[in-house]
C-alpha cells in the first residue's frame, strides 16, 4: 500500500505530494485525508494523505516509510479534500495553503491537537467501597467526612470545589473515584420555544425551496428588510433536519451573529455550532468538534464557516449575500459565493440567497433564469416600512447646524420622550479625521500609506488606520511651528460628543472597532441596548445590517454621502444597500418608524431610490451606468496589484505584466492600466493596479498561472492577483 502525502512547506515549488510505502502498522487505520508525520529530508514534516493506492511505478526500494498517524480523526473528508483543489484553482494558492486555510489553526498541521481538548474533573463515591463502615472507622477525619457525606447527597461533584488534601487521601484509599468528562467553552441552555407559524407569502417561499430539497439549485430571496426572512430559514432548516441532513447558515458580520445565534439557541437548543473569527482558538476547536462529531445539526458562522467539515449537508444558506464580507481581501482571496456553489454541486442541495439588497451581479443572474428568484414584498406582522426624510445639510450649513439638522434633532428628542430608541448611523470612526495647519495648511499623514491620520480623543494621538502608525497628539505644527493646527472632519468619536452637547440627558452607547476591541464588547452593547439601559445606539457600518430591536422607531444617517464618493465603481451600490438596510433597522416591532438621511448632496438619485424603497427602480440605473462602462455584471474582472518597495521597479514590473497580457489574452479582453493602486502607497510599499474586463477568455487562467509561477520566485516584487474583485 502506498500513500501520496502533501507536506506542510507552504512553499509553491514544494506543492506536490510525495509517496511514501505505508507501515504495516498502520496498513489497516490510515485514510485518505488523516494527517500523518513522514520522514522528509534529513527531519520529519506533518502531511496529509491525499490519496492512496495499491501499486506504485518507480524504484520502491528509494522509498520512504509513513508510520505515524498525527490525528486518528479525518481531518479533511472527501469533499474537503476536492473542496480546495477548487480553492487553489480558483484563487491561484497552493494546495497545502487552501487545506491550511480551510482549518482551524488547532488542526492546522503543525498544532498538536491535545492541548485544545478541555476536560473536567468530577468526584463520586467509589461504589466499589463500603462507604459508610469507612466514616465509622475515621470519625475523627471530619474533612474527610464532610466530603463524603456531601456526596452521599449530591452523587457528583467538581473537583475543583472540594480539592484538599483529605480529597487526596480519599483518593488514595479509593474511597471515592475521579472521572473526567469532556467539556465544551460554549454550552447552550436556552429554553425552546415554539416557531412562529409562517405568514402566507412566507409559506409561498418555503414550499417552493422545500420542493428542491433534494436538488442542485441556487434560489434569491430577495426580502424587504423585516419581511421574516431569518424566520423562513428557520423553517427551512427544520425541514432539513427532519429529513436527517444538515445545515449551514453564513452571515457577513459577527456582530450580526450575537442576535442571530440567540434566536438559532432558541430554536435549536444545543444542536447549533457557531463558527467565526472572533472565537477563542480554544472554543473554534470545541465547536469544530462538534461539527467534526455530528453532534450538531446547524453551523451560523461568518465566510470561514463555509469550510466546516459538515457531514450530510442538506441547505445552505447565504444571508445578506451581497455583503462585501464574503470575500476574503488576503491570500487565498476565495469568494464565498464560489465555495457554496461548489458545495451544493457537490451535494446535490439548494443554496439560498438571501438579501433585501441583492448584488447586481446575483440579480442579473437570476433575472437570466441561473438562479430562481423568491420573493419577500411585506414586512410581518402588519409593519410598514419606515418613512425616509432627506435633509440637505447644505441649507443646514447656513443654519449654522453641520453636524445634525434641526429635524433629526427634534426627533430624537420626542422618541427619548416617548421611551423609544433610536439608532444613528456614521460610516467613519474616530475623533476628527484630517488634521491640518491653518498657518501653512500642512497635513498630518501616514508616512508609510501616504493617508491623513485620525485624531482618537480617548487616546489623545492620532492614527493610520491602514496601518496602525501611531503618533501624541501634537500641539504645534511639525512645519511651521505655529499652535494653529485645525480638526476637521467627522467621526464617531466626535459625533458621540455632539450629540451629547445637543442632547445632554441622553443614554448613548457607541460602537465601532474602537469599543469593541475586547472579546465581548459586542454581545454587551447589543444586550445593554437590547435591554432599555440605553436610549441611543451610535455607530459605523457594524449596526447597518440585521440588528432587530422591536423598539427602535427612529434611524439617523449623519454624513450619507461618505460612501458615495469613493472612487470606485460599486459606491453607488454600496450607498444604496448600506442606507437601505441601515433604515430597516427602524420599525421592526408594533410601532412606526421614521428615518431620516443627511447628506450634502441631496439631488444624487440614489437618494431618491432608497427613499422610495426602490430596488427595481435603483438595479435598472445602475445596470445602464455599468453597461456604459463595461463594468460587471456585463464583463468579469480580475485585478493585478505589483508591488514593491521600489517605485521605479514596481513601475516597470507593473509595465511589463501589461505587454504579456495584451500580448497573450483574448483581442476581446480588455486589459486596463497601470495605475497606481487605490492605497497607492501602503506601508511604506508602492502599489501599481491592471484591471483585466472580459467576458469569457479561455487564455486567462494559463496567464494568470504563468505569471504568478514567475514572481513567487521574485524577492523584490510581489504580484497579488485576485480573480473575483469585490472592488477595484
Ligand atoms: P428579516 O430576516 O427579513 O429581516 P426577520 O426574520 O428578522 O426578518 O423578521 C422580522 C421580525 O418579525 C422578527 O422579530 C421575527 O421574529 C418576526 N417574524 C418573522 N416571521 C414571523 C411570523 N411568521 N410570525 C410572527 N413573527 C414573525
Ligand atoms: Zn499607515
Amino acid at each position: 500500500m502506498y500513500a501520496n502525502v502533501l507536506v506542510e512547506y507552504n512553499v509553491k515549488a514544494l506543492d506536490k505530494t510525495f509517496t511514501y510505502k505505508v507501515a504495516d502498522k498502520i496498513k489497516n487505520t490510515l485514510k485518505v485525508g488523516m494527517k500523518v508525520k513522514v520522514p522528509f529530508g534529513h527531519t520529519y514534516v506533518n502531511g496529509f494523505v491525499i490519496d492512496m493506492s495499491n501499486h506504485f511505478q518507480g524504484d520502491i526500494s528509494k522509498l520512504k516509510e509513513v508510520s505515524v498517524i498525527e490525528d486518528p480523526h479525518l481531518v479533511l473528508n472527501q469533499e474537503l479534500l476536492e473542496l480546495g483543489v477548487y480553492l487553489k484553482e480558483k484563487t491561484l494558492c497552493s494546495l497545502i495553503g487552501a487545506y491550511q486555510t480551510m482549518l482551524p489553526s488547532s488542526l492546522k498541521i503543525k498544532n498538536q491537537k491535545s492541548k485544545y481538548d478541555l476536560e473536567t474533573s468530577y468526584i463520586s463515591l467509589n461504589e466499589k467501597a463500603d462507604v459508610n463502615k469507612y466514616i465509622n472507622e475515621n470519625k475523627k477525619s471530619v474533612k474527610q467526612i464532610a466530603i463524603l457525606k456531601r456526596l452521599q447527597l449530591e452523587s457528583k461533584i467538581l473537583k475543583k470545589e472540594i480539592n484538599s488534601s483529605s480529597l487526596q487521601t480519599l483518593l488514595a484509599r479509593n474511597i471515592v473515584k475521579e472521572e473526567k468528562e469532556k467539556q465544551y467553552r460554549i454550552n447552550i441552555n436556552k429554553k425552546i420555544i415554539d416557531d412562529n407559524p409562517l405568514t402566507k407569502e412566507q409559506q409561498e417561499v418555503f414550499d417552493r425551496v422545500k420542493n428542491s430539497l433534494n436538488k442542485e439549485e441556487t434560489f434569491l430571496l430577495h426580502g424587504v428588510t423585516g419581511s421574516g426572512k431569518t424566520e423562513v430559514y428557520i423553517h427551512l432548516i427544520k425541514e432539513v433536519i427532519k429529513n436527517q441532513k444538515r445545515a449551514l447558515l453564513l452571515v457577513p458580520e459577527i456582530t450580526l451573529t450575537t442576535q442571530l445565534v440567540e434566536r438559532f439557541y432558541e430554536r435549536f437548543g444545543n444542536k447549533v455550532a457557531l463558527f467565526h473569527s472572533a472565537l477563542s482558538e480554544g472554543e473554534k476547536y470545541d465547536e469544530y468538534q462538534k461539527i467534526l462529531n455530528d453532534e450538531v445539526d446547524v453551523v451560523v458562522g461568518t465566510r470561514s464557516a463555509i469550510f466546516t467539515p459538515i457531514n450530510n449537508l442538506g441547505i445552505i444558506i447565504i444571508d445578506e449575500e451581497q455583503s462585501e464580507s464574503y470575500k476574503q481581501e488576503n491570500m487565498p482571496r476565495y469568494y464565498t459565493l464560489d465555495m457554496a456553489l461548489f458545495r451544493s454541486h457537490y451535494n446535490k442541495i439548494p443554496l439560498v440567497l438571501g438579501s433585501a439588497t441583492p448584488s447586481l451581479e446575483t440579480m442579473a443572474r437570476a433575472k437570466k433564469g441561473v438562479y430562481t428568484i423568491l420573493t419577500l414584498s411585506k414586512r410581518v406582522n402588519k409593519a410598514i416600512l419606515p418613512k425616509i426624510t432627506l435633509v440637505d445639510m447644505q441649507q443646514e450649513m447656513k443654519k449654522r447646524n453641520p453636524i445634525f439638522s434641526e429635524l433629526l434633532i427634534n426627533k430624537i428628542t420626542k422618541c427619548l420622550a416617548q421611551n423609544e430608541q433610536v439608532i444613528i448611523f456614521l460610516n467613519r470612526r474616530g475623533h476628527s479625521t484630517i488634521i491640518t495647519c491653518q498657518n501653512c495648511g500642512y497635513t498630518y499623514k501616514c508616512p508609510h500609506c501616504d493617508i491623513s491620520l485620525t485624531y482618537h480623543k480617548s487616546t489623545n494621538n492620532l492614527r493610520c488606520h491602514y496601518c496602525g502608525y501611531t503618533i501624541f497628539k501634537p500641539t504645534k505644527c511639525p512645519e511651521c511651528h505655529e499652535e494653529s493646527l485645525n480638526y476637521y472632519g467627522l467621526g464617531t468619536e466626535k459625533l458621540e460628543q455632539e450629540l451629547l452637547k445637543k442632547i445632554p440627558l441622553a443614554k448613548v452607547i457607541r460602537m465601532d472597532v474602537d469599543t469593541t476591541a475586547k472579546k465581548g464588547a459586542h454581545e454587551k452593547i447589543l444586550k445593554e441596548f437590547q435591554d432599555g439601559k440605553y436610549d441611543i445606539l451610535l455607530g459605523t457600518q457594524m449596526i447597518s445590517k440585521g440588528l432587530d430591536f422591536a423598539n427602535v422607531t427612529l434611524v439617523g444617517v449623519i454624513n450619507a454621502d461618505l460612501s458615495l464618493n469613493m472612487p470606485d465603481y460599486k459606491a453607488r451600490e454600496r450607498t444604496f444597500s448600506l442606507l437601505t438596510q441601515t433604515a430597516g433597522r427602524s420599525g421592526r416591532g408594533e410601532k412606526a418608524g421614521e428615518v431620516i438621511i443627511q447628506s450634502f448632496n441631496v439631488d444624487n438619485e440614489i437618494f431618491k431610490f432608497v427613499q422610495e424603497n426602490n430596488y427595481n427602480a435603483f438595479y435598472n440605473y445602475e445596470m445602464l451606468n455599468r453597461h456604459k462602462l463595461d463594468y460587471p455584471p456585463y464583463y468579469y474582472l480580475a485585478s493585478l496589484k505589483v508591488a514593491s518597495k521600489d517605485y521605479d521597479l514596481a513601475s516597470s514590473e507593473a509595465q511589463k505584466i501589461y505587454k504579456f497580457l495584451t500580448d497573450n489574452l483574448e483581442k476581446t479582453t480588455m486589459v486596463l492600466g497601470p495605475t497606481t493602486a487605490n492605497q497607492f502607497r501602503l506601508n511604506g510599499i508602492f502599489r501599481f493596479q491592471l484591471i483585466i474586463k472580459y467576458k469569457k477568455d479561455t487564455k486567462l487562467d494559463a496567464c494568470l498561472k504563468q505569471l504568478d509561477n514567475i514572481y513567487i520566485m521574485n524577492k523584490k516584487v510581489n504580484l497579488e492577483i485576485d480573480t473575483s474583485p469585490l472592488s477595484i
